[in-house]
């Protein structure tokens, strides 16, 4: 057995969020750094030129050269930045030095910024260096300008804290998102496996017997939908066939009781010497049992037409011609209803099995006359369709076929409600071959009809 759809589900969403995720971590710490390291190196040259310039902007020769406080006071701020200045006037005499000041100070300072940056930056393999500056006022050297602080570069403990806490926010929109990818994953699995659980007990259901099961619940899904529908219509027709069946075997017995019920019930009579056996009586216990006869004789001509390795014969047939013959058949029964048959058309020929669309035409033909009134009309027509069909009509004027039987009058068995009750029809099988036929010659076949007014049956075959 596989995984559970729903944990495949989440499994994959961690996954892909996990990975997306740590590329945009990993991605976006060595691009804010890289970046960051430029600015702060940016930073500390425009740093130190501003000492530079502080320097100089104070520089007075009238009264007396470097203003000690004033070096004092900017030189005790760039230490505690990190940077360690050293001024000597024009004739290399110390101003003032950091070092010489505050040595431990300034010690200190250094020793908490190598501390700092060899333990988070240790392959920086840094090391405090010193730049020198000419200082001049109006073009004449006053003094130089030494300032040692760590390089390529240094970050001060704020900056480390920024780095982090950018870290740390991308790590926690991270870590949000893939929880909320858990989340979004198990619920939309939840939503499609439960259709799908919902589906897969239906069809259980179904193989148990129970056609009668819907499942009315819709996704929002269309191939959910699509499966259900599918499993539905399944059901659908699963019911209709087992009704078909059921019906079946209800309509053979019903058929064969009543005629049997008749001969027995009237020989029965005979051999108790209740009844004379006269041949009248013997002639109607034939005639029931010709009735069976025919009933047995249609439902062993649907087993052969049904039979899914029916063979054709198949020879050039003109269908003109056929339908003349067939017509010519009925002439006794038409004659009977005073109908008029007429064939016409054009000749047209088709490769087929003729003694199997005899059978078409004949079928066709008699539910014509069965089923138009007296004084009727039934036409035949035969034409060469469009292309590489042929067209065979068969139209009456007769009782015609009711709009909600018109799409089962194909199915074995099936007869519509006028035909039952006029007990003129057969047992509903003679359409049911027409079509089996049919199909097997690779043509199609289609009614239509106005209730009341009459039918029209169309028969299309290849040539
Ligand atoms: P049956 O043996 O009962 O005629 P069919 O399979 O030949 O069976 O026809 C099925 C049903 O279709 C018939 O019971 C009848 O109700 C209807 N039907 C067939 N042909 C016609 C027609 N030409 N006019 C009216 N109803 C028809």
């Amino acid at each position: 057995m596989g995984r559970k759809f729903r944990t495949q589900l989440t499994i994959t969403m961690a996954l892909i969020i996990s990975v997306t995720g740590g590329l945009i971590i990993v991605l976006s710490d060595f691009f804010t750094n890289r970046e960051f390291e430029t600015y702060v190196k940016e930073q500390q040259k425009v740093r130190t030129g501003e000492i530079a310039d502080n320097l100089i902007s104070q520089y007075d020769e009238r009264t007396g050269g470097w203003n000690p406080e004033f070096v004092h006071g900017l030189g005790m701020a760039a230490l505690y930045d990190g940077y360690l200045i050293r001024l000597e006037d024009w004739e290399g005499r110390t101003v003032w030095d950091a070092k010489n000041h505050d040595m431990t100070a300034c010690s200190q300072v250094m020793m908490d910024i190598i501390a700092r940056m060899e333990k988070k930056r240790p392959e920086l393999k840094g090391s405090f260096m010193e730049k020198e500056y000419d200082l001049t006022q109006n073009g004449t050297l006053v003094g130089t300008l030494s300032i040692a602080y760590y390089g390529p570069y240094f970050f001060s403990e704020s900056d480390f804290h920024f780095l982090e806490a950018l870290n740390m926010v991308l790590e926690t929109v991270t870590l949000l998102a893939l929880l909320c990818s858990l989340a979004a994953g198990s619920f939309l699995a939840r939503r499609i496996s439960r259709p799908l659980i919902k589906t897969a007990q239906i069809a259980d259901q179904i193989a148990k017997g129970n056609y009668k099961i819907r499942f009315d619940g819709k996704s929002n899904m269309q191939e959910l939908n699509e499966l259900v529908a599918a499993v539905n219509n399944m059901a659908a027709s699963l019911d209709e066939q087992e009704g078909l069946r059921r019906r079946l075997t209800t309509d053979v017995a019903h058929e064969l009781r009543t005629p049997l019920t008749a001969v027995a019930s009237h020989l029965e009579a005979m051999v108790e010497g209740l009844w004379e056996p006269t041949p009248g009586r013997l002639q109607g216990c034939y005639e029931e049992i010709g009735r069976i006869a025919g009933l047995v004789a249609d439902l062993e001509q649907l087993a052969k037409v049904e039979d899914d390795n029916l063979h054709l014969m198949k020879t050039q047939v003109d269908l003109l011609q056929l339908a003349r013959t067939v017509a010519g058949n009925f002439e006794m029964e038409s004659a009977k209803k005073n109908l008029a048959v007429e064939v016409f058309g054009e000749e047209t020929l088709v490769t087929a099995d003729r003694d199997r669309l005899n059978q078409v035409f004949a079928n066709l033909l008699s539910n014509a006359i069965k089923y138009t009134p007296e004084n009727g009309s039934i036409r035949m027509e035969v034409r060469n369709g469009q292309g590489e069909r042929a067209v065979v009509v068969v139209e009456d004027n007769g009782i015609g076929i009711a709009k909600k039987d018109l799409p089962f009058i194909f199915e074995r068995f099936y007869r519509t409600d006028k035909s039952r009750s006029r007990l003129t029809g057969g047992a509903g099988i003679g359409l049911a071959v027409v079509k089996s036929i049919v199909s097997a010659h690779g043509g199609t076949v289609m009614a239509e009809s106005k209730d009341g007014k009459g039918s029209r049956f169309t028969v299309e075959l290849p040539k």
